[in-house]
């Protein structure tokens, strides 16, 4: 047995160290550690990567990446509460966890990690769309990291994965599916959880390509399908009539039929509108 397996089980971690769930932190911990190595191991082969993860909490899932073989995991948790008990998990693997206490959206970890890069969080889900969206807009293409294995509110990892004709689907799929493959790899009830939340979770795998799937500049494409989903139910000659007088040339010219609604538009279809706007 290695060392981190024979750390105490979550329950009692959190009694010892007083760790009683805040709201306000969006803190829903997962104490079972066979679903913390299985969320690990969607992430895929962790033994030659540096591994992100957001929000440890008391620490289930940086241990499922450990003893899934991550070779150095950067753990940032806003809870001073929870440090202790991940100081236990550091000591028990020395080098290979580095904990940061502070905000995610603040601290830049590639002053810490090394490529190749795995980001891996059971999200604080107050910041996880702002934290995905950060993630999927870098400076540069590709970005720091090579995939995101990111737990979500089911109803947020279906906006991320959907297809054009649903509902859920709309900007964040666009973004995510533009330079990303991504899928949902594993579902979970709220009773996964503690506290458990009141709907359920989804764990979302996110592989970052090479390239853009359809060639596009990405602020141009960013606006168009913003201002289109801005009015989703309307027509895209009427939505989109504010970015050009002659949209419906445009539409026309890239085979979009004017009286379409945004939900109905492929990525293949807005990344060759948002082209017509290039100079
Ligand atoms: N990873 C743990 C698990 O799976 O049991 C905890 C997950 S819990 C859903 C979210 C964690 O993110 C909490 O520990 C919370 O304190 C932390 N957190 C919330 N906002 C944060 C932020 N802005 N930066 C870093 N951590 C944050």
């Amino acid at each position: 047995m290695s060392q981190i397996d024979d750390l105490p089980p979550l329950r009692d971690v959190i009694a010892t160290h007083q760790l009683s769930a805040r709201k306000a932190l969006g803190q829903n911990f997962l104490l079972d550690l066979n679903l913390t190595a299985r969320i690990a191991r969607v992430a895929g082969d962790l033994s030659g990567m540096d591994v992100l993860e957001v929000g440890p909490g008391p620490g289930g899932l940086t241990r499922g990446l450990l003893s899934e073989g991550a070779r150095r995991v950067l753990a940032i948790e806003k809870d001073a509460r929870c440090l202790p008990a991940l100081a236990e998990i550091g000591a028990a693997c020395p080098g290979r966890l580095e904990v940061i206490e502070g905000d995610a959206l603040k601290v830049d970890p590639l002053a810490y990690l090394e490529p190749p890069i795995a980001i891996c969080a059971n999200l604080p889900y107050n910041v996880g769309t702002e934290l995905l969206t950060r993630w999927l807009t870098p400076p540069e293409w590709p970005p720091f990291w090579t995939t995101l294995t990111l737990m979500f509110q089911k109803e947020v990892a279906e906006r991320i994965v959907a297809q054009p004709g649903s509902k859920a689907y709309g900007r964040l799929a666009l973004l995510s599916q533009w330079r990303c493959d991504a899928h949902i790899a594993l579902t979970l009830p709220p009773g996964a959880f503690t506290p458990p939340p009141k709907v359920s979770s989804a764990v979302v795998h996110l592989k970052a390509l090479p390239e853009p799937r359809f060639p596009a500049q990405q602020k141009i494409l960013e606006r168009v399908v913003a201002t289109a989903f801005n009015q989703r139910r309307k027509m895209l000659r009427s939505s989109l009539k504010g970015m050009a007088a002659d949209i419906e040339d445009r539409l026309n010219a890239v085979g979009i039929p004017p009286t379409e609604r945004a939900e109905q538009v492929s990525l293949e279809a807005f990344c060759a509108l948002a082209r017509t706007f290039e100079t």
